[in-house]
């Protein structure tokens, strides 16, 4: 139950004065809030920027293009001359030292004769600038007289905001929000509160909401910095519970002599590479501890972390125990199982597959193998997590590509066993402190080499205006019998459908060009469909693929050779080198072209030169962190860490581990969360949605 002391802070924003339903449709898209927002999600939506209005010159002293408030005496008014509505209305106004003119543009006249009066003094704040000689103000932001001025807030907090909002909108509602702001308990430790002379929470919200120096509300600055360190305590803290629970009861180990080890590595058809081997003792050795197994095994697409995985089940089976393997999409799920299947056959393990496709009968048959134990790997999606998928003895979880599964999905799948180990598997090399914030503690096996025979990608960027020589060389290539993926534009996450039809638009043009060698596979397709569509083009039935990013992870067909991708320029670099690491993975030299669309921006041009010169995945997760962060500085993009809304990696790396710290002390002192401190923790659950933790507290 959420602490009674929140719940101001838990009411829609539509409660406030002038939020009503159009305001709560944008809010919901500004915030990324499903359903409408709540005041808290509103106070931690933080300013970019401020608008400085303490400049006062005197009019003579005035510095065109700055923010300045005058103080003025109203001189006369010019209203726009009749039948000519689209000139402006002037207002002419001085001090003792100059004149300015403030213009209006669609004034209504009544509104303008009683903002200014003529005579009267007033304070003027806006943009100053020259024109035609003469100072003026267009619109100015404000105008007040002398009570007002009082009140005016001369430094003001820009946000970011989404079109059809006004940022006078935004900032009444955020300051009704902050009246509501209650007193909340201390929830950081004193000692903590001390070395990082941090304020308390409400007083951080006032002072970035309303910041009293520009300074104030620079993530670097104590106020920020403090609403940082309460979302990644609240994550650490949240991890830790999971943690908790991972404790195996004495006497229950889970690896076994070896012998179903052995026999998976007779039958491969190539030496382990060195750190393979060392993944797989490393695992081995945590399966036999009496702490559960919580690794991360890291490593490039095509490194071969799947084999790694089957050693860990097949070590797991050896001591009578059942493994899943969870894949976040229908593609990879099958992939795997591909490569398992026979490698599990020779070995004698029996390994089944379990997807939204297994239904009817043949799901039936196979739920009731699982809970006899006659199953040793079952792989599959999601589907996995259904509760009617009851395993015989579920002794370790393997995860693929887990930032894409939440906590409650790894939880759901952990909880089908007992004492479950937990094997997550990622392509995305992680630099530690993102480790840390996404898994908690956890141990690290990295695969840095690539397995013997890989060849180099030759990789460059084209602009997209030479679609047409494109189009020719892979004509050119096709006919030299080359396998070629083509990757359509990637459209934002909201827009899928357009993703689609670009997608189809290209497939269409391609078949027009090169006829029923192109394929087409896009993430709208049926299972059995895309599997079709992947299988023709793995036996070369289809030979140029077009595929919207569904084949970014994991798909393997060591024949193709080339890959085009679309608005390159649109995707992340993590991205790229995953959809890049599609190919190369053969005998053969392959070829990445990069379409952009041109201008490039400055990051765009950034990601494709890292991308172009480098294809080590953790050099380019590095480059990643670091563009992040410049984009930063540069102010052109918003940078977190996923998951995050508030901490960035760049500025509080090291408020990271700092947090991780207290989360375990808190939990050794006070596993419960019990008392004043423990009510004070639980609040920071809720106000950072790391709620779902609580029915963890304790159960470890
Ligand atoms: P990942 O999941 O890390 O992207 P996979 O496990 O899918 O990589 O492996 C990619 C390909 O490399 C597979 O075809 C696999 O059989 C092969 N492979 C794995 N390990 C080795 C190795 N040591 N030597 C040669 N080929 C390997
Ligand atoms: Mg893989």
């Amino acid at each position: 139950m959420r602490p009674q002391r929140l719940n101001p802070l838990f009411v829609p924003v539509t409660s406030l004065t002038g939020v009503g339903p159009k305001q709560d449709k944008l809010f919901r898209y500004l915030l990324g809030c499903d359903d409408t927002p709540r005041l808290v999600d509103l106070l931690l939506h933080l300013p970019v920027s401020i608008i400085d209005r303490r400049a006062r010159p005197k009019i003579k002293d005035v510095q065109p293009g700055t923010v300045v408030t005058l103080e003025v005496t109203v001189d006369r008014h010019r209203p726009s001359p009749p039948g000519r509505s689209r000139a402006p209305y002037l207002v002419y106004a001085s001090d003792e030292t100059g004149d300015v003119v403030l213009t209006f543009f669609r004034a209504q006249r009544d509104y303008i004769e009683k903002l200014l009066p003529k005579g009267e003094r007033r304070y003027v704040s806006g943009t100053a600038q020259l024109f035609d000689g003469s100072l003026q103000i267009v619109h100015p932001d404000r105008i007040v007289d002398e009570a007002g001025l009082a009140k005016l807030a001369l430094i003001e907090p820009v946000y970011p905001l989404t079109e059809g909002l006004a940022l006078g909108a935004l900032r009444r509602a955020v300051g009704q929000a902050l009246q509501r702001l209650p007193e909340l308990p201390e929830w950081i430790a004193p000692e903590v509160l001390r070395r990082c002379g941090f304020p308390s929470f409400a007083e951080a919200l006032r002072h970035l909401h309303a910041p009293n120096v520009p300074d104030d509300i620079l993530p670097e600055r104590p106020y920020w910095s403090r609403l940082a360190y309460d979302e990644l305590l609240a994550g650490q803290l949240a991890l830790a519970l999971v943690r908790a629970q991972l404790r195996r009861p004495a006497g229950v180990r889970h690896a076994g002599d070896g012998h179903l080890r052995r026999a998976v590595i007779d039958a491969l058809p190539y030496a382990l590479t060195q750190s393979q081997r060392d993944a797989a003792e490393a695992i081995a050795r945590d399966l036999t501890e009496p702490l559960r197994m919580l690794r991360l095994l890291q490593g490039d697409v095509g490194s071969g972390k799947t084999v790694v995985a089957l050693l860990a089940a097949a070590a797991v089976a050896e001591a009578g125990g059942q493994s899943a393997l969870m894949a976040p999409t229908e593609i990879l799920a099958r992939q795997h199982h591909k490569t398992i299947a026979p490698l599990a056959a020779a070995a004698g393990m029996s390994v089944a597959i379990l997807t939204g496709r297994e239904k009817g009968k043949e799901r039936r048959e196979l739920l009731a193998r699982l809970a006899e134990g006659e199953i040793d790997l079952l792989v599959g999606t999601h589907a996995l997590i259904q509760d009617d998928v009851v395993f015989k003895t579920l002794a370790l979880a393997v995860v693929d590509e887990q930032h894409r599964f939440g906590v409650r999905e790894r939880l759901a799948l952990t909880s089908k066993g007992k004492a479950v180990d937990v094997l997550v598997l990622s392509a995305t090399p992680i630099p530690r402190t993102l480790v840390l914030t996404y898994f908690g503690d956890m141990d690290i096996s990295e695969l840095r080499e690539k397995p013997a025979g890989r060849q180099p990608i030759d990789t460059r960027a084209i602009p997209a205006g030479r679609l047409d020589e494109v189009m020719e060389a892979i004509g050119r290539a096709l006919d030299r019998g080359a396998r070629v993926y083509w990757i359509c534009p990637l459209v934002e996450e909201s827009d899928k459908i357009d993703n689609l039809i670009d997608a189809e638009q290209r497939f269409a043009s391609l078949t027009a060009r090169f006829g029923d060698k192109v394929g087409l596979v896009h993430g709208k397709m049926k299972g059995s469909e895309k599997d079709r569509a992947m299988a023709a083009f793995a036996a070369g039935e289809t030979t140029l693929l077009v595929a919207t990013t569904v084949v970014e992870v994991g798909v393997d067909v060591p024949a193709a050779t080339i890959m085009v991708i679309e608005n390159a320029e649109r995707f992340g670099l993590a991205q790229l080198h995953q959809l890049r690491g599609r190919i190369g993975r053969g005998t053969e030299a392959s070829t990445c072209l990069l379409l952009y669309r041109e201008p490039l921006g400055e990051m765009s041009a950034a990601r494709l030169r890292v991308i172009r010169d480098t294809t080590d995945g953790f050099r380019i997760a590095e480059e990643d962190l670091r563009l992040r962060g410049e984009g930063d500085v540069l102010g052109t993009r918003q940078s977190g860490l996923p998951g995050y809304r508030i901490a960035r990696a760049e500025v509080h790396g090291q408020l990271i581990p700092q947090a991780r710290d207290e989360a375990l002390r808190i939990l050794e002192d006070n596993p419960r969360l019990e008392g004043e401190r423990g009510e004070a923790l639980r609040c920071l659950l809720y106000l950072f949605e790391r709620d779902e933790a609580i029915p963890l507290i304790g159960a470890g």
